[in-house]
């Protein structure tokens, strides 16, 4: 069934028209999506040929020559470019199709238009005689009204007139006229009647069907090319054409081509080598060729502070240890599918778990490549286990070593032992009272007095919250024996128990045997406690006058002597080594005698808490008392106050001691405003002492910039604090670079800022100030010269008054 035929009625023809508008739309839709398909050929071609030379750019160094996977990967890269060049052709012929696409969408207009000016024109025609049809057909009716109607008047007048006379001449040629006109019109109807049946039947059966054929046959033709636009379309995308198919061939084959077992053979060739010599560890002895005794080659030092750590590293390795066992037996049942094998082999058992990239052979490797790596792993830490184990057997009853470097140390106590003393011993009294117990006394402080071997004491250590009672002996070196309790509560170390302490030793002594075979360790002079180790129930606390760094201060009474005393207590809390820090300003304090320097009294370390007792100085820390007394102070006074100072700083420079915190609130009033400095907890008795553990807690607005920056600490630097110190005195303790922060302070000084004279400051003393504050420290004065200004200025003031 053709057009011709089918679609003759006038919805059909209006339908086709609808058709072909659709059809062109449909075609400029494909236009731009072809353009667009060309497009992103295009750009896909312009990405793969940037990835084939991003690929390219391999290694061309020797190593990889020879290289099998190198030149399939190269080959490759080489086929993706090709590939990349196909899509840019490819883009190319589709712009070409798009362009006949445009023609065809053309040509298919015209067309569509052709059809529709005939189809039209044969239509008016029929159109044109229909309407002639009509319109003679209401001719017609009108003439025969007219007609009927004169004849009905002629017939009339014929009737009522006879045959003659004018009137009825008159009817009968109207009735003639009109008869004449009737019979024209019927003739003419009739011939349009005629005409327009034959022009019906010819656009029926002639024209109209021969439009719709030959309109059939234009848009078949036109579906024949647009087909074979598709066609092309698609054959210029296709990948599986033989073009693609090519390269993608020769991919294949270059890949399949790669040979695992060849891949490295010209590389082996080419990097023969003969076998690695071992490398060789060893313990360079030069580190501790200036460490006398404490560390030795190759060897774990096993001392207090290193006991916890070879501890714990110990379980870490043990534990470390048995995971490797448990990881291997878990490897080795998993290998056998569940059942352990007593060699521990793994059994070749070709369905063991592979990932999907490794052959059962391959996984078979693996696993007996890392049961391997874990077999050395449990080897190696096993070695460093036993290494560990040995080492703290070693040390058996003996008390650990201390780690601290004794000789850098300054003697505390010097040694009043007197050499014909006899040991005294009371089996009765409790061992605190004996003189040769030295209490909490830390160990630093303990080597110090045994200094010749056989020279031993007995004091107290507190490990882990427990009391252990402990013989330190000075033989090759020192020893230290902790006490051990027998189950009935008697005490011995490696002989025979004593119901007391005193008594074992007392044993130790007189027996002259060793302490421990192992040691060879003779006691053969009890070091007493001397003057300065005060026992803590010689001092009653009487009420708290200050907090310090490590505790509380005290205002307390000495026993014997009901002297008032000041006791700077250290919080029992602290660790060990913040309690040796504590101890320091004792051992400082303990060697100087000078009015403006506090006094020491002793140390209390036979039990905790530990304690200075230093000389009452009632008047406090000079910063309150400048704070307080501010509106009494007069000149002469602030003047005295920096000459008290000058005056012990003057008596510690002699002595090489820096003090490094000197301020007003380390500074303490005695009567008559006289000021003795203090707090020495920072002191060092250097010439030149270098910070190395950090800048913590720095006083930073007290510290000359070369101590800042460098860490260098010389006297000139407490020249610099003592400037700052006379500030604070002038100022009636303001606090220097107020309103500045640390940093800022810092920074300003450095760029050459000094702070004003305060308020009635006399002048000299401020030219004073500023030379302490000479940024370089050399061009400072000494405190000896300070002293001599303030002292010939102040004698000056008195003569003037
Ligand atoms: P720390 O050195 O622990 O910081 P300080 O030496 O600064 O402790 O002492 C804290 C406070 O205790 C001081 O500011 C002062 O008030 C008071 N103080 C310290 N030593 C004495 C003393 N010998 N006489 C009187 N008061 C003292």
């Amino acid at each position: 069934m053709g057009f011709s035929s089918a679609l003759q009625g006038r919805a059909a023809h209006e339908a086709l028209i609808v058709r072909q508008d659709a059809e062109l739309r449909l075609m400029e839709t494909m236009k731009r999506s072809i353009q667009l398909k060309a497009k992103c050929d295009r750009e896909y071609a312009i990405g793969l040929a940037a990835v084939a030379q991003q690929g390219m750019k391999t290694d061309r160094a020797d190593e990889m020559q020879g290289s099998l996977i190198t030149k399939a990967w190269r080959s490759y890269m080489d086929e993706l470019d090709h590939q990349a060049k196909q899509f840019k052709s490819n883009a190319e012929l589709l712009e070409v199709v798009c362009e006949k696409l445009t023609h065809l969408s053309q040509d298919k207009r015209k067309a569509r238009k052709a059809y529709q000016e005939e189809h039209a024109k044969i239509a008016a025609r029929l159109n044109h005689l229909t309407d002639e049809v009509v319109r003679k057909k209401a001719e017609y009716q009108k003439h025969l009204e007219g007609y009927k109607a004169l004849r009905t008047r002629f017939e009339e007048h014929y009737i009522k007139s006879g045959r003659g006379g004018r009137k009825l001449d008159d009817v009968r040629d109207k009735y003639q006229k009109a008869c004449r006109k009737l019979h024209l019109t019927h003739n003419e109807y009739v011939l349009s009647i005629t005409e327009a049946v034959e022009v019906e039947k010819d656009f029926r059966t002639v024209l109209l069907p021969g439009l719709l054929e030959h309109q059939q046959s234009v848009q078949e033709s036109f579906i024949l090319l647009w087909k074979n636009i598709l066609q092309e379309t698609s054959q210029h995308g296709d990948l599986t054409s033989d073009k693609f198919k090519e390269i993608q061939k020769r991919i294949d084959n270059v890949i399949n081509s790669i040979n695992p077992s060849e891949e490295y053979r010209e590389f082996t060739e080419k990097h023969k080598t003969s076998p690695t010599t071992p490398l060789v560890f060893q313990f360079d002895d030069a580190l501790i060729e200036d460490i006398p005794g404490k560390l030795q080659s190759n060897t774990l030092t096993v001392d207090n502070l290193t006991v916890d750590w070879l501890r714990t590293r110990l379980i870490d390795l043990e534990m470390s240890v048995k995971e490797c066992q448990e990881k291997q037996l878990k490897m080795i049942e998993h290998a056998n599918g569940g059942s352990p094998i007593a060699n521990g082999s793994i059994a070749r058992n070709g369905s063991t778990a592979s990932n999907g990239i490794q052959s059962p052979k391959d996984s078979q490797n693996r696993q007996s490549k890392d049961l391997n790596a874990l077999r050395c792993q449990e080897k190696q830490k096993q070695k460093l286990v036993d290494m560990i184990k040995c080492a703290l057997n070693e040390i058996g009853c003996e008390e650990l070593p201390s780690g601290c470097d004794d000789h850098l140390e300054q003697n505390f106590i010097e040694n009043s032992f007197n050499n014909d003393q006899q040991m005294s011993l009371s089996t009765n009294r409790p061992l605190y009272e004996e003189e040769w117990f030295h209490g909490v006394l830390p160990r630093e402080e303990v080597v110090r007095l045994l200094n010749n071997d056989g020279d031993f004491l007995v004091r107290e250590t507190i490990r882990n919250e427990e009391s252990q009672i402990v013989l330190s002996v000075c033989w090759n070196g020192h020893k230290h024996f902790i006490v051990q309790t027998t189950v009935d509560g008697h005490f011995r170390f490696e002989g025979p128990p004593f119901p007391s302490i005193q008594e074992l030793i007392m044993h130790q002594y007189q027996s002259e045997l060793p302490v421990t075979v192992k040691s060879g360790a003779i006691l053969r002079r009890a070091i007493c406690r001397e003057r300065w180790e005060l026992s803590n129930d010689d001092v009653v606390l009487l009420e708290k006058i200050g907090r310090g760094n490590f505790g509380d201060v005290y205002k307390a009474k000495l026993k014997s002597t009901k002297q008032d005393v000041a006791v700077k207590t250290c919080r029992m809390t602290l660790p060990d080594e913040q309690k040796r820090k504590f101890l320091q300003e004792g051992r400082i304090l303990k060697q100087y005698d000078h009015p403006n320097i506090v006094k020491l009294i002793g140390i209390c370390v036979q039990k905790q808490p530990i304690m200075i007792v230093m000389e009452l100085v009632p008047g406090g820390s000079l910063l309150n008392y400048l704070r307080k007394n501010s509106n009494s102070l007069t000149t002469r006074q602030q003047m005295g106050m920096c000459r008290d100072a000058a005056a012990g700083m003057r008596y510690l420079e002699s002595k090489n001691c820096i003090h490094r915190d000197l301020a007003a609130r380390n500074c303490l009033v005695d009567f008559e405003n006289s000021v003795k400095i203090s707090d020495f907890g920072m002191s060092r008795e250097e010439e030149e002492y270098i910070v190395s553990d950090g800048m913590k807690q720095i006083p930073v607005k007290w510290t000359a910039p070369e101590a800042l920056n460098f860490g260098k600490y010389t006297s000139l630097c407490d020249v610099w604090s003592y400037g700052i110190l006379m500030w604070e005195i002038f100022s009636k303790g303001d606090t220097p670079y107020s309103g500045m922060s640390n940093s800022r302070a810092r920074e300003r000084i450095d760029a050459g800022y000094r702070m004003p004279t305060p308020e009635n400051t006399p002048p000299e003393m401020y030219r004073l100030m500023l030379k302490c504050w000479c940024a370089e420290a050399e061009a400072r004065p000494h405190f000896d010269e300070i002293y001599n200004v303030v002292d010939a200025l102040i004698i000056r003031l008195d003569n003037s008054h």
